[in-house]
């Protein structure tokens, strides 16, 4: 199944070089989640031919301008193209009001349901669950109230031993990838792992922008496949880094190696380096794995094990 992270802005506060304020698309199966929705952002989903009405819920970090001013205008376009399905949102506490302000003050009526849910204030929490995928939030140390998410695949169905699918009717097939075991006609029983295999693990994707260094979270970033965090500025900045709660990309290594992740994804690269090279360079050194995200780019998730 597909699951596969497009970065559709890699740059920081001040939109250069070519670089779009945060935002990124999280494919899993048919379903799409937007992390992080900063100007412009339904552009890019355009130019991405990413379906809006495939969108299922929009998760905001923080209420900086660069995380968040796309959002309006997205919910409205949602809107003018005649959504009827719920939207979830999960986001900071006082971004509900500002919502609220500006859809009386424009006197928007969406036509939707806008189901709102404020992120939590600590890490491990459980904020989304589905068939197919469980969202938990990370409490990121940021000037602002900041979250981190995680998307995790919810367990998958085992799957059916080919040598014994003959022997399952059809009706309890359903029943048995999801662990029954089978009741014979002459009484006897089939257990469930004589008529399965085991499913794959669930993959795993971390989202952590915008932070300081936090060794706090590794607990929570343990062998995920894929982590995207931020890599605001290099070591030469490291002190302003630390000023501005964010983080160099070897700070941003050092969280991937101690996590022992699949892959890092740097992004969210200052207005100050025209090219990512030197922060890619730095980041190397520490955790190999390691891709500096372009414009635009999809990343499929590799399991951390290969
Ligand atoms: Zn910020």
């Amino acid at each position: 199944m597909r699951f596969e992270v497009t970065t559709l802005g890699t740059g920081a506060a001040l939109p250069a070089h070519g670089r779009n304020h945060s935002a990124h698309v999280v494919h899993h199966g048919d379903d799409v989640y937007l992390v992080d929705c900063g100007e412009g952002t339904q552009e890019r989903l355009r130019q991405q031919g990413v379906k809006f009405q495939r969108i299922k819920a929009i998760f905001i970090s923080h209420l900086h301008g660069d995380h968040y001013l796309g959002l309006m205008g997205l919910l409205s376009t949602l809107h003018l193209l005649g959504r009827q399905q719920p939207l979830q949102l999960f986001v900071p506490e006082m971004l509900e009001p500002l919502l609220q302000l500006h859809f009386k003050a424009s006197r928007t009526y969406l036509r939707y349901p806008l189901q709102v849910a404020v992120n939590p204030t600590e890490s491990g929490i459980c904020i989304m669950q589905s068939t197919q995928i469980q969202v938990t939030s990370l409490v990121l140390r940021h000037r602002v109230p900041c979250t981190g998410f995680v998307f995790k695949e919810s367990l998958p169905l085992r799957k059916l031993r080919p040598e014994m699918v003959a022997q399952i009717p059809l009706y309890k097939r359903q029943a048995i990838k999801a662990g029954e075991d089978l009741q014979l006609p002459d009484g006897s029983v089939l257990t469930n792992t004589a008529l399965t295999l085991a499913p794959p693990p669930p993959r795993s994707f971390a989202y952590c922008s915008d932070t300081a260094y936090a060794p706090e979270l590794l607990p929570h970033l343990q062998g995920v496949d894929m982590l995207y965090h931020e890599a605001t500025f290099a070591n030469d900045m490291a002190a302003r880094a630390k000023e501005t709660m964010h983080s160099t990309a070897a700070q941003a290594a050092t969280m991937a190696r101690d996590a022992k992740v699949g892959q890092l994804l740097l992004g969210h690269f200052s207005g100050r380096y025209r090219s990512t090279d030197a922060l890619l360079a730095e980041a190397l050194a520490i955790f190999p794995s390691t891709i500096a995200c372009q414009e635009g780019a999809t990343y499929a998730l590799r399991r951390a094990d290969q």
